[in-house]
């Protein structure tokens, strides 16, 4: 179980957070000021902290320096504008940063990348009868391997790391074949059909009407 410390004093922006890594399977404290973070640093065992920049009383990169010393991955929350604050997180000793307003797909994709460079990941993903072994890549279903092409596998992982969240076909495309999308969705269509067929994941990755697919995980 990876558990998510947010620091945010903006509560719609919290509970956008808390649900969004809650979905994908996270589980997540919040606390709003940068007094409350480090009393819950001191009491339960963090893998990561999402910290906002600014916070009333001890402000986000005051915290970082009482931080650093743990060892906990830190992502900073800047505002759009706040360049320098960027840098200044960056140096204090943070891991990424992420910009405000931000997409939940970045946001996910962010917080995977530092838990994954500083280890914090369960190798081993399960969903149902499957099993993913991140370091081996591997795939089995019901305890047998699963032959995935390249791109299957990529386009598991990315619905792994964005359970419950439609995907847009463009989205998958980009970040599956890593080209610029020119509006031809049947290669996305043809490789979801195959992993569905591979996974037995016919009911799991469902369709969403004008936007792309969904990897529904419920358990
Ligand atoms: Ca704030």
């Amino acid at each position: 179980m990876i558990r998510i410390l947010i620091v945010e004093d903006e509560k719609p922006i919290a509970d956008l957070l808390d649900m969004s890594l809650t979905a994908a399977g996270y589980t997540c404290d919040c606390r709003m000021s940068g007094t409350e973070a480090a009393d819950a640093v001191g009491e339960k065992r963090y893998d990561l902290i999402l910290l906002d920049v600014m916070l009333p009383g001890i402000d986000g990169f005051e915290l970082m320096e009482y931080l650093a010393p743990l060892g906990i991955p830190v992502i900073f929350i800047t505002a759009r504008s706040a360049v320098k604050d960027r840098i200044k997180g960056l140096k204090l000793g943070a891991d990424d940063y992420i910009v405000k307003p931000f997409e939940i797909a970045e946001l996910l994709a962010r917080v995977e990348t530092v838990l994954r460079r500083c280890h914090k990941t369960d190798d081993t993903i399960v969903v149902g009868d499957v099993t993913v072994d991140t370091q081996s890549r591997v795939v089995k279903r019901g305890g047998e391997v699963v032959p995935l092409t390249a791109k299957e596998y990529a386009l598991l992982l990315l619905f792994l790391q964005n359970r419950n969240i439609a995907l847009f076909r463009e989205t998958i495309y980009e970040r599956v074949w890593e080209n610029d999308y020119m509006g031809d969705s049947r290669t996305v269509d043809l490789h979801v059909q195959r992993l569905r067929k591979k996974l037995g994941w016919q009911d799991r990755i469902t369709a969403v009407y004008k936007v792309g697919y969904r990897l529904e995980v419920r358990e």
